[in-house]
């Protein structure tokens, strides 16, 4: 997962949500409308059960809430009374009153039996909401019901702000005889909680926080995904019982660690062997409390940690279920030469079955990820495991071999399928995400998570589509970025915003060029600059210049144009300043990849790195070689001793202060976090490695690390700078952006010094140094 560190699953939805699909709708003729409000009156007041659950109450309160805004007048919400007669006048039945008794749902089968089903029926004086009660989603159902009634008035949330809240004023609020059933596609949708545990968690002092902005995303039953050896492994646990993790390690033959702790990687003692006993018991028992403790949990993470399963233990067992495996089919496998399916679900399955005597109907979800994305080759999947693919690497989700791995896990004995999905962490391309969504259909995936970076401009669009598409994949997406840009930003900006929308996204080409002016025509139309309209006008102008300057930013570099880049950073702030200001709930500043901290980053490297490409680099005269071949100084281990010696070089770090081993600059490692110096945090550092005593440098040269494994290395700008004294330091050479794997070397110096100070840059916080050599005489 990218970005989802810890805990993916806590997505907490962009602005969402979805008109109904009206899907059984029967209409008699001729009824009069049932009139809930109007000129400024209440005519109907919203009936609860006498005892209603905290998300009945809820749903009256939000109906309650918006009816009232849009007719100016304040609709009574009134609790049934047992035994007592229906209310003489109009209502609005909330779930279980009475009026709901014995209330089906209708349709198709898949909105029947869909646990967070809703019906909206008027019978005479009476508008019923219901959730389906056959299920244990009812009040899920119900509140999406209400919604529903919402949108069809024309409310709309179409950002995660109120600034996104439209609501119409309306002198009539009047229902016309109606009967809808309406359910979601999907039954996971994006939550990993239930839209009463979401509320619960977040109730503070009995009061529900505004739930609009969460939309229909949820799951009738509450789940969970995201890494979770780390929990249950736990470092305490190997402490305990070193001899369970005797056989495991890092293989070195396996596509381990690079320049940091991220993506494919992992730590040199996170090794795990999956056919020991002792481990799978570990495993049952952890699940067995887990689901003890939580009786609400439905499915319980057993997804592996964050890198390459496989190649970590060398006992048969392992091997042999590795062996099964065979190659790999896509690049997710980071070069693992083996897919580790076979050996991830046959522990999967043992675990399954341990617990599957006191837990029949309770679920275990495991990713499969990385290298262990390809469906087994022999090993079925047990009844009670959801498989969750997550192809990371696969780009184009539309790839045919996507179909055939998600059609080779239910071959396997897959019976749900849930997607984990990178698409909001990509550039929004409306058109293309329905077909994203039509295909998941097609592949008969039963739930979709998207992982999202919080890039505003990205969000905003993307979030409310996934809203909708959760809900009806087949939706007309054209038809909805229609809807989507009238009900942000009124008829007259609305079809400029859509123009926005296009040549940003959805050309080919984009049109970059045109929208500084599409922008200029919508302000002009916005008018006042303190209206509604307006600001959403400007947070989408601000939202795109912060995005478009990292992509230009991103274009400066690679051509090397330090000095246009810079002013690019500059506009981008600014940007970036203003959305802070003016939009605090858009900015987030704790995230990375192109946005504020992105930016941050940059401000802070880029007159740093333009000061050190302006300093004019002295090129000293050589000396003459002194005689003999050049060795390697630093004793470097994976140098060929005849090759090298050990003159005693010590090594000093201006930044971070403390708890970096110099020592490990030399000692020929070069792959993984274990093996590599970073400076954390801070963009520009300095290593200063003392030499004992004058020697003639020949030539430096630095690794960051050999593992491809990172897909968001920036440039790295390296300075050589050589100094007798060990305080007045003279560069005699930059090493410029390049994109790093591997080594970098200086060219050949023949200058004398003692000490040898390298000045790194990066606008990427985990750029990293794995290896040092000085080669001299
Ligand atoms: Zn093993």
């Amino acid at each position: 997962m990218t970005s989802s560190r810890s805990n993916p699953g806590r997505w907490v939805a962009a602005c969402v949500v979805a008109l109904v699909t009206v899907l059984t709708t029967v209409r008699a003729a001729g009824a009069a409308p049932l009139i809930l409000a109007e000129d400024g009156s209440a005519r109907a007041s919203i009936l609860t059960p006498a005892e209603p659950s905290p998300i009945e109450t809820y749903a009256a309160g939000q109906l309650a809430r918006y009816l009232g805004k849009m007719s100016g007048t304040t609709l009574e919400v009134v609790a049934e009374k047992a035994g007592a007669s229906a209310p003489a006048r109009p209502v609005i039945a909330i779930v279980r009153t009475s009026l709901a008794r014995g209330l089906k749902m209708q349709g198709p089968q898949p909105k029947r039996t869909s646990l967070e089903a809703f019906r909206m029926v008027r019978r005479g004086d009476a508008l019923i909401i219901c959730g389906n009660q056959a299920g244990v989603a009812c009040d899920n159902g119900t509140l999406w019901g209400a919604y529903a009634l919402l949108e069809m008035q024309g409310v709309g949330r179409y950002l995660s702000d109120e600034l996104g809240l439209v609501v119409p004023r309306k002198a009539v609020i009047a229902v016309d005889e109606l009967d809808v059933t309406d359910a979601p596609a999907l039954e996971m949708r994006g939550g990993d909680d239930t839209a009463a545990g979401y509320l619960a968690r977040r109730m503070k002092d009995g009061v529900a926080p505004e739930l609009m902005g969460f939309g229909r995303q949820a799951s009738a039953r509450r789940m969970e995904f995201f890494h979770a050896f780390q929990y249950i492994a736990t470092n305490q646990v190997r402490q305990e019982h070193p001899e369970w993790f005797e056989n495991t390690r890092n293989s070195p033959h396996g596509p381990q660690p690079g320049p940091s702790p991220h993506i494919g990687y992992g730590l040199a003692d996170n090794g795990i062997c999956l056919v020991r006993p002792e481990i799978r018991k570990l495993f049952i028992d952890f699940f067995r409390e887990r689901f003890r403790a939580n009786p609400t949990l439905w499915a319980a993470s057993i997804a592996p940690d964050d890198y390459v399963l496989g190649d970590r233990c060398p006992c048969p067992g392992c091997q042999r279920l590795l062996d099964i495996g065979g190659a790999p089919s896509f690049p997710d496998a980071r070069g693992a030469p083996r897919s580790a399916s076979d050996l991830l679900v046959s522990f999967v399955n043992a675990v399954a079955e341990g617990l599957a005597e006191e837990f029949p109907d309770r679920k275990l979800i495991t990713l499969a990820y990385l290298d262990y994305l390809d469906p087994p080759k022999r090993t079925r999947v047990h009844r009670n495991v959801i498989i969750m693919p997550a192809p990371l690497s696969t780009r184009n989700e539309l790839s045919p071999a996507l179909d055939d791995m998600v059609a080779g896990w239910r071959r396997m004995g897959a019976q749900k399928v849930y997607w984990y999905g990178y698409i909001l962490t990509r550039p929004p391309i409306p058109h293309l995400m329905g077909e994203w969504y039509r295909n998941h259909r097609r592949r008969g995936v039963d739930g979709v998570y998207l992982e999202f970076s919080p890039v505003p401009v990205m969000n905003a669009i993307s979030g409310w589509l996934y809203g909708k598409l959760g809900w009806n994949p087949q939706a007309d997406v054209g038809g909805l970025i229609d809807e989507y840009c009238l009900g942000l930003f009124g008829p007259e900006a609305g079809p400029i915003l859509r123009r926005f929308f296009l040549a940003a996204w959805e050309v080919n080409p984009p049109l970059y060029d045109e929208i500084p002016a599409l922008f200029a025509a919508a302000e002009r139309m916005a008018g006042d600059p303190a209206s509604a309209i307006a600001r959403r006008v400007r947070f989408f102008k601000l939202s795109w210049e912060l995005y478009h300057s990292s992509l230009a930013l991103d274009a400066a570099l690679k051509a090397a144009d330090v000095p246009g880049a810079h002013r690019i950073v500059k506009a981008g702030i600014g940007a970036a300043e203003n959305l802070k200001a003016e939009f605090p709930w858009a900015i987030r500043s704790d995230v990375w990849l192109h946005n504020t901290a992105h930016m941050e980053y940059s401000v802070t490297v880029l007159p740093a790195l333009e000061r050190l490409r302006s300093a004019p680099v002295t090129q000293p005269n050589p000396e003459a070689p002194a005689p003999g071949p050049a060795r390697c100084l630093t004793n470097n281990a994976d140098v060929a001793e005849s090759d090298r010696v050990n003159g005693g070089v010590t090594v000093s770090f201006d930044q971070p202060a403390g708890g970096l081993d110099g020592a490990k600059l030399f000692d020929g490692l070069t792959d993984g976090p274990a093996n590599n110096l970073s400076p954390g945090a801070f963009p520009v550092w300095h290593i200063t490695l003392d030499m004992g005593k004058p020697v003639q440098i020949d030539r430096v040269e630095i690794c960051t690390g050999r593992t491809r494994a990172r897909w968001d290395i920036v440039p790295i700008y390296i300075e050589v700078q050589l100094s007798d004294d060990g305080k007045d330091f003279q560069i005699v050479q930059r090493i410029q952006p390049r994109t790093l794997r591997g080594f970098v070397a200086s060219r050949s110096l023949y200058r004398s010094a003692r000490y040898v100070r390298l000045r790194l840059g990066s606008l990427n916080m985990w750029h990293a140094v794995s290896e040092v050599r000085v080669w001299g005489r």
